[in-house]
């Protein structure tokens, strides 16, 4: 399977790190750590940007993360015109720093930078998948 589950819409079907959606299934967020120099990327790099190895393992981000910061979107790119308003959010795992949604109904008087938070994965329409922040 390629990239192409992966959120609402995947504009592309083919990357080097489409193994992410097979973890997403497993109900599993993973980033990827290189081998060499250590480095962590989320969204997942299939090579480093910092010592250019392509030698990169799976890890598993953490069970609860830091809200960070997080926005209200009232407008939406194509094909995201349906979700408005959503909840966009920023979240420290320690390791990694994720950026997604926050899952829909939570009111923003909910929300506190350094609440604990979650990611979960999401199932959508026609067979798409994502994940989602959900208070801790
Ligand atoms: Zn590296």
């Amino acid at each position: 399977m390629g990239f192409e589950r992966f959120g609402r819409i995947s504009f592309t079907s083919q990357t080097k790190a489409a193994a992410f959606v097979d973890y997403l299934e497993k109900e599993e967020l993973r980033y990827t750590k290189c081998r060499t120099c250590g480095q962590a990327f989320f969204p997942p790099r299939a090579d480093c940007a910092s010592c250019l190895s392509s030698d990169m393992e799976w890890v598993k981000v953490a069970d609860k993360g830091k809200l960070i910061s997080f926005t209200r979107a009232c407008y939406a790119p194509t094909g995201f015109e349906e979700d408005v308003p959503y909840v966009l959010a920023v979240a420290d795992f320690n390791t990694v720093k994720v950026f997604g949604r926050l899952k829909a109904g939570i009111s923003l008087d909910e929300l506190q930078p350094g609440m604990d938070v979650q990611v979960k994965t999401v199932s959508l329409p026609a067979g798409q998948i994502s994940y989602e922040f959900v208070p801790a």
